[in-house]
């Protein structure tokens, strides 16, 4: 069976045991130089002033939230389609998400849905990049900042991806990552970092990290907790960034190849396979997605849905506010599905996945 992904074949040539050795010959687990130089370091790869590690993605986007000043009851705009990290984040701070559809054929927010949410006085609004593809990230701020709100990128999926040589996380008030193992920059482990250009942004998320700390003992800042990437995770993440391009450029390549071999299928294909895409999953929309996902099983290829249910739509949280029907997300969910793309994929294995595809249309 073709995984979704591997976490065998992904990191079959990465050494983990120089930097845990680094991290057990330091006898300094939490908070210490691997965690400043990896926040230092990938500061400088995202090309932002401050980076803030993190236990995980949506400690990220709630920290965010709260940084940025969001409280109970303020409204947040969100896209519906995007696994609903950003929603547990909005409901952790006790705020209300506000839904705006996507775009058809990028499935990012749509801007023309944004203009519209953005008369109902949010406080912020989370764009995602799903999929590892740049929203349309310079019009979203732009509106936005026009009025006066709070921009937060959801880059759990577009580590590395850029837009006009700027990379995700650059655009807004402040990005959001995680470094869960199947990420493009993944741990050994949960981990998770902000990024901002702004110092006090910054610091309230250092703040809110560890307890509300103003100084060891005095709780300053209400909210805080325990949120923060340990030394083995940071060392290991130091030792991952260098290589971050040249897997996101294998993953590319994969989509450029599926691209090409399924152009003339009756199939709904990425938008684009430039730098502004980090081929985080390569999703395809079918009609017929149950009878295609059995087919591809029964040639021994695995697939999955990035996501099948709609935030608004989820039971835990009845009654969401959206800004007119969501129909681009609705049917997107219908039929989105992922086909194996990462790092270490052989030819051998793409080929059979496009054979797959093929014969379901033949
Ligand atoms: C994975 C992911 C997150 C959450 O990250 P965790 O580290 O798992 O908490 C947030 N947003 C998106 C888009 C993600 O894919």
């Amino acid at each position: 069976m073709i995984p979704i992904f591997s976490a065998s074949v992904s990191n079959a040539n990465f050494d983990f045991l120089s930097p845990i050795q680094r991290v057990l010959q330091s006898h300094w687990y939490v908070l210490g130089e691997e965690v400043k130089n990896f926040e230092r370091e990938f500061a400088a790869y995202i090309g932002v002033a401050d980076c803030v590690s993190l236990a995980n993605g949506t400690d990220a986007l709630e920290l965010a939230l709260r940084a940025v000043g969001v409280k109970k009851n303020d409204k947040v705009v969100a896209v519906a389609n995007a696994g609903f990290y950003g929603s547990t984040a909005i409901h952790a701070v006790g705020a209300v998400p506000v839904y705006v559809d996507v775009d058809s054929a990028s499935l990012n927010m749509s801007s023309v849905s944004l203009a519209q949410a953005l008369k109902h006085d949010p406080k912020a609004v989370i764009v995602t990049h799903l999929y590892g593809q740049m929203a349309n990230i310079v019009e979203l701020v732009s509106l936005a900042r026009e009025a006066g709100v709070v921009v937060i990128e959801d880059c759990a999926q577009a580590h590395g991806a850029t837009r006009d040589g700027r990379r995700a996380g650059s655009f807004g008030d402040i990005g959001c990552f995680s470094f869960y193992p199947t990420k493009n920059l993944g741990a050994l482990g949960d981990g998770g970092a902000i990024v901002t250009n702004n110092p006090a942004v910054a610091n309230s998320v250092r703040t809110l990290r560890q307890y509300g700390w103003a100084q060891k003992y005095h709780v300053e800042t209400p909210f805080g907790r325990n949120s923060r990437l340990d030394e083995m995770q940071a060392a290991i993440l130091r030792d991952k960034l260098p290589l971050l391009d040249g897997w996101n450029e294998y993953r590319r390549r994969i989509a450029v190849k599926y691209n090409l071999a399924f152009s003339g299928l009756p199939l709904v294909l990425p938008v684009s396979v430039d730098d502004d895409y980090v081929a985080h999953l390569y999703v395809i929309r079918v009609d017929s997605r149950e009878t295609f996902r059995s087919h591809m099983q029964s040639l021994g290829v695995a697939t999955d849905v990035h996501y099948p249910l709609p935030d608004h739509l989820q039971p835990a949280y009845p009654n969401a506010k959206t800004i007119g029907k969501l129909s681009n997300t609705e049917s997107a969910c219908d039929a989105v599905v992922s086909l194996p793309c990462f790092p270490g994929l052989s030819d051998q294995d793409v080929n059979q996945v496009i054979s797959a595809v093929q014969s379901f249309f033949n």
